[in-house]
C-alpha cells in the first residue's frame, strides 16, 4: 500500500456568510466550530473561492487545485485530473479507499474524476449521493401508490431496499464507478444499513443527518484513506428560508464535531487522520440584486471570502492564520498529506499543514 499512512476526512459545506458563521454575530451559530474544535485547529480565517461560485465548479476547483469553468450543473467532468485520481493512480490506492458522499443535488457522479488524459473514471472515488437515493424511493413509492404517506418511514425504508435489490441504478443520482450494472454487495450493503439507521432514527432528520450517516458507515466499512462529504442543507437559502439556512448552518456545525469524534473514536483513523472543514463559499450581501443570502452569484467579498479548519495529524500547533489562501491551495496540501507526488496545479501548498 503506497502513501504516507495518513488519512485525510475533507467536510465541505455549501454557501455560508462570514456573517452567519465566524463573526462576533454568527457564532451562536456555529457553538461546536467555534467552541469545540477552533482551539485545537488549524484555522485560516480567509479562505478565497476566486473561481466560479456555483456549487460543481466550486468542488471541483477544491478537489483539483485548479480553478474550474466547467458546466454549472455537472454535466461535464472537470478537466484536470481530481485528488482521488492522483491518489489512485500515483500510489495504486484502490477505489475502495477514495469516496465522495453528497447532499448537494447541483453535483453529479462526474464530481468523481476529471476528463484529463490519462486519468479519468478508472482512478475516480466512489461517489454516493444518499438524499437523491432517498428522494428517488420517496416519489417511486408515491407514484406506485404504494405508500400514501410521506411520513411513513417503514415503507421508504422497505421500498429503498427493493430498489437497491432491482440492480436498476441508474436515475437514482448515484453511481459507483466499478464499470459495471452491479453495485458490490458490501457497498450495497453499507448503503442500507445508513438508510436503515437514518430511518428508525426518528426525530427531526435532514438530508445532511443521512449523508453524514452513510459517510460514518463508509469509513466503519471501507475504512477509505481519502473521504469527502458534502453538505447542503444550507442550501435552503435558495428557497428565501433564513430560517432553514441557519438551521442548515447549525446542523453541519454539529455533524462536523461528530465527524470529529468519529475520527477519534475508530482506531483506523485516530491519530493519523487530518480533518479539513470549508464551506464552498459565502453568500450574496444583504441588499444585493440577487437577493443577499438567496443567492451566491456577486463578485463580492461576502460571497468570496469564506474560511478553512484543520484539525488532526496535520496541525503540529494550533494557530489562527491570517495570511489569505486559496480554494486551489487545498488539493496540494491534502495531496503532500497523502504521500502522493507533486501536483502541477494553480494552487501552492500550504506550508503550515505539517506533512
Ligand atoms: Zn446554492
Amino acid at each position: 500500500m503506497g502513501g504516507s499512512g495518513q488519512r485525510v476526512v475533507m467536510v465541505i459545506f455549501g454557501g455560508v456568510r462570514r456573517a452567519e458563521t465566524f463573526s462576533p454575530q454568527g457564532l451562536v451559530n456555529i457553538p461546536h466550530l467555534s467552541g469545540d474544535l477552533l482551539s485545537q485547529s488549524l484555522f485560516y480565517r480567509d479562505a478565497r473561492n476566486e473561481g466560479v461560485t456555483a456549487h460543481f465548479n466550486a468542488v471541483s476547483s477544491i478537489l483539483t487545485g485548479n480553478w474550474q469553468r466547467v458546466d454549472d450543473w455537472g454535466k461535464l467532468a472537470p478537466t484536470t485530473p481530481t485528488l482521488f485520481e492522483q491518489f489512485r493512480k500515483g500510489l495504486g490506492a484502490a477505489q475502495s479507499d477514495t469516496w465522495v458522499v453528497a447532499s448537494n443535488k447541483a453535483l453529479t457522479s462526474l464530481i468523481g474524476a476529471s476528463s484529463a488524459m490519462d486519468y479519468g473514471p478508472a482512478y475516480g472515488a466512489n461517489v454516493v449521493f444518499p438524499k437523491q437515493l432517498m428522494i428517488a424511493a420517496v416519489v417511486n413509492a408515491l407514484r406506485t401508490g404504494r405508500s400514501r404517506n410521506m411520513a411513513d418511514r417503514e415503507k421508504v425504508q422497505t421500498e429503498l431496499q427493493s430498489m437497491l435489490e432491482a440492480g436498476n441504478y441508474e436515475g437514482l443520482g448515484w453511481s459507483v464507478f466499478d464499470g459495471t450494472e452491479r453495485l458490490d454487495p458490501r457497498v450495497r450493503d453499507t448503503i442500507t444499513e445508513a438508510i436503515a439507521t437514518f430511518a428508525r432514527g426518528g426525530g427531526p432528520t435532514s438530508g445532511d443527518e443521512l449523508t453524514f450517516l452513510v459517510g460514518r458507515e463508509v469509513m466503519r466499512k471501507f475504512s477509505p484513506r481519502l473521504l469527502v462529504v458534502i453538505l447542503s442543507d444550507v442550501e435552503a437559502a435558495h428557497f428565501g428560508s433564513y430560517a432553514m439556512h441557519l438551521g442548515g448552518i447549525r446542523t453541519g456545525d454539529r455533524l462536523c464535531y461528530q465527524m470529529w469524534q468519529e475520527i477519534q473514536a475508530n482506531p483506523d483513523y485516530r491519530d493519523k487522520t487530518t480533518l479539513v472543514i470549508l464551506p464552498e463559499f459565502g453568500r450574496d450581501p444583504d441588499g444585493s440584486s440577487t437577493n443577499g443570502f438567496f443567492n451566491h452569484r456577486g463578485d463580492t467579498e461576502s460571497t468570496r471570502n469564506t474560511w478553512m479548519m484543520a484539525l488532526g495529524t496535520a496541525v503540529d500547533k494550533p494557530r489562527i492564520i491570517e495570511r489569505p489562501i486559496r480554494h486551489v491551495d487545498v488539493c496540494a496540501s491534502l495531496a503532500a498529506l497523502l504521500g502522493c507526488p507533486p501536483m502541477d496545479t494553480q494552487g501552492v501548498r500550504l506550508s503550515e499543514l505539517r506533512v
